[in-house]
């Protein structure tokens, strides 16, 4: 549902099936934003028409490029990330001389304490340095050619066995973490697909030091959306690559920190993780 915002203020908060919208001091500038009451983990889809020049956008404190659309307007995908505090927020729009105030609200998505019992040579296993920055920085790549179209596609087939945004503690060991993506398990040597079209822009295996995270591929789908894939048993793309929507990238395996043969699957925004679910099936 879509509500263009006008110049009154209508807010409604925990409301089911009434759209929160923002005030307007300027007619001229149009936003719209999908949905404004969101959860933890999840995403606002904002869009401009009508800006005479780039617009910026600010969460939180960050800055949020907006990217242009076929159809001229300007969009961002913003992420809530998981450990948000749930409560009410603004987002403000700046584009030429005028400023939006954009009223939204963060929802908590109650997910559950996870406790995991990793195996002493496991529990031993830490990221190297190679790991961390070569991760860190493929998640936060913004290219501004929106390549993703159509539906995302599950990239396994098999059960979920973990859902995205977990706490999680590790041998009876403080939350200090949470799942950033969701588990499919599936045997090892199950195809692994890319979700929608992109460029792979990392390939990184164990003997390459990814101890944690396994034979590992990041796929860059354009306007600051990643998708990646961990624990893999093979690789079989090289980065640089363009892939369609379906193309195999691997298959499934248990390398890096895994007590079972699963396919890790996690989608970011702008470096932040979103919940991969939120994308399966649907078109944005
Ligand atoms: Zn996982």
């Amino acid at each position: 549902m879509t509500i263009m915002l006008k110049s009154f203020f209508l807010f409604c908060i925990f409301s089911i099936g009434i759209i929160g919208t923002a005030y307007s001091a300027n007619k001229n500038l149009q936003v719209d934003v999908i949905d404004t009451s969101r959860q933890q983990g999840e995403f606002f889809i904002v869009k401009l028409t009508h800006s005479p020049e780039r617009p910026t956008l600010q969460f939180l404190e960050h800055p949020y490029r907006m990217f242009r659309q076929s159809d001229g307007s300007w969009r961002a995908l913003v992420p809530i990330e998981n450990l948000t505090l749930p409560g009410n927020y603004n987002m403000i729009i700046h584009a030429g001389e005028t400023e939006e105030s954009i009223p939204v609200t963060v929802r908590a998505n109650n997910r559950a304490i996870q406790s995991i019992t990793l195996s002493p040579s496991k529990a031993e296993l830490r990221a190297t340095e190679s790991e961390k920055s070569r991760i860190k920085s493929a998640l936060q790549t913004e290219s501004p050619e929106k390549l993703f179209d159509g539906h995302f596609l599950r990239p396994s087939d098999g059960a979920t066995s973990s859902l995205f945004g977990l706490k999680r503690s590790y041998n009876g060991g403080p939350v200090e973490s949470y799942h950033k993506g969701i588990d499919i398990a599936a045997p090892e040597g199950t195809p692994v697909k890319s979700t929608a079209k992109g460029v792979v822009i990392l390939t990184g295996t164990v003997e390459e030091g990814f101890h944690v995270n396994g034979n590992t591929v990041i796929i860059d789908h354009g306007q600051g959306l990643i998708s990646i894939y961990l624990h893999l048993s093979t690789i079989t793309v090289k980065e640089g690559k363009t892939l369609e929507a379906g193309s195999v990238i691997g298959t499934v395996g248990q390398t890096g920190i895994s007590t079972a043969p699963h396919l890790h699957w996690g989608t970011y925004l702008y470096g932040t993780s979103v919940n991969p679910e939120l994308f399966e099936g649907n078109s944005f």
